[in-house]
């Protein structure tokens, strides 16, 4: 550009000069001058924008990746499974849009849903379970392990039977991993057409794998909390862990001055049945009564295998005269279900129960629990198969005879 201007301006001075016979092109030479910066500048600004758009990329993938450690961060500080669940459910909604969520747990081949957001009902969606063989969605997503993404729900063959009670547009099945299998499914619903794009599904799949091992590990940690909780044979608390919770509810009662009273249950000549029909109808003893007593209890009762075939109830809130008629309706439940073994063949279980009541000042729990064992003694030595009533609060401490 600069040459073409100067062979230009020497053109025209040699005009002016009266040496050539040219004419004057300055003018030209001005306009090609112009015209070519306006290209360059045109080129720079071109090649600036480029470096903007790269930019704002990169601080994108940086923000993302930041976005993953913050929910990496906040989905492994904690352990219990359905904090990490409800975290993850909320952290999802930053970086892919939902009108409602749902997290679906894999066991024995079924999904069962364990957590919920967005629902109107959310006890509702707790009812749901589906069979990994018959929904082609879930079947889909995992033989393909990877996202399934729906952009127009009401015209897709495979939600043909969920229609009647949805009202949804678009729908992501996102698998979530751990160690290369599918543990669970997340699932995304909007009532907005085609809204997920290419780079939600890639979103969605870097936050799986995080969400993966941060659910694993709860699960890990529950299973292994229930190990050391449960008694494995009857499925009840173990006694360390009827005391925790048993001590919880003791030093409510002492706050705000409530009855509290407890109940220990004793099977009547155990032993005979182990004797004469084996071990193993005497673990089937044990876990019949255990049925029976949850059967015959409320959810604020707490029930524990104290030990052998000796059982434990505390009952929050629940004064003596109360107490007495719980224990009676245990007593005779138990003595009324027999386990039965053949059609003809049934052994008949009896039980002798102390229960213990008091309103807590000073005392502490084993207090009540000591009575509520000398009350069980004693129902034994009056001849087993009776509960034996001892009302701490009265200042003769009575033995009352059912
Ligand atoms: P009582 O009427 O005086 O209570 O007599 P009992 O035979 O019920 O009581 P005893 O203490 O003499 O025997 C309790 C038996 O319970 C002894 C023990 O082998 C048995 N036992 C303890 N734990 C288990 C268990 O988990 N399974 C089975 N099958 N037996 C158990
Ligand atoms: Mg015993
Ligand atoms: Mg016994």
């Amino acid at each position: 550009g600069y040459l073409i201007t100067i062979v230009i301006c020497a053109i025209s001075i040699l005009h002016y000069l009266g040496i050539n016979n040219l004419n004057d092109y300055s003018l030209l030479g001005f306009f090609i001058i112009i015209l070519l910066n306006a290209f360059i500048l045109a080129m720079n600004q071109s090649k600036a924008y480029k470096k903007i758009d790269n930019l704002s990329k990169d601080k994108e993938e940086c923000l993302l990746t930041q976005k993953l450690m913050e929910a990496t961060f906040l989905l492994n500080s904690t352990l219990n499974l359905d904090e990490v669940l409800d975290k993850l459910l909320n952290f999802l909604k930053q970086l892919v849009p939902y009108d409602s969520a749902s997290f679906f747990m894999e066991e024995n081949n079924q999904f069962n849903i364990m957590a919920g957001s967005g629902f109107k009902n959310i006890d509702d969606i707790h009812k749901i379970h589906i069979n990994k063989k018959d929904d082609k969605l879930f079947k889909e997503i995992y033989e393909t392990n990877t996202i399934l993404l729906v952009s127009n729900v009401k015209e897709d063959p495979r939600f043909t039977h969920y229609m009647s009670q949805t009202n949804i547009e678009s729908w992501m099945g996102i698998p979530i991993i751990f160690k290369n299998k599918i543990i669970g499914i997340l699932t995304l619903d909007s009532l907005q057409k085609n809204i997920y794009t290419k780079n939600h599904c890639d979103i969605a799949l870097s936050f799986s794998h995080h969400a993966g091992t941060a659910i694993a590990n709860a699960k890990l940690h529950g299973k292994t909390k229930k190990l050391a909780c449960i008694d494995p044979l009857t499925n009840l608390y173990n006694r360390r862990s009827f005391f925790e919770l048993a001590n919880i509810s003791f030093d409510k009662a002492k706050l705000s001055l409530q009855p509290i009273s407890s109940i220990m249950i004793d099977i009547d000549d155990f032993k005979k049945i182990n004797d004469c029909l084996g071990h193993h109808t005497g673990d089937l003893v044990l876990k019949r009564l255990s049925k029976v007593c949850l059967e015959n209890l409320n959810k604020n009762h707490i029930l524990g295998r104290f030990g052998g075939e000796e059982f434990i109830i505390l009952l929050p809130g629940t004064p003596f005269k109360e107490a007495e008629i719980i224990g009676e309706n245990l007593r005779s439940a138990i003595e009324n279900n027999p386990l039965i073994i053949r059609k003809s063949d049934s052994i008949r279980i009896t039980s002798s129960l102390g229960v213990a009541s008091l309103t807590p000042t000073v005392q502490d729990l084993d207090y009540l629990c000591i009575a509520a064992d000398k009350a069980m003694y004693r129902a034994k030595s009056l001849g087993k198969n009776k509960v034996i009533s001892i009302n701490l609060d009265s200042k003769s401490s009575l033995y009352s005879a059912e």
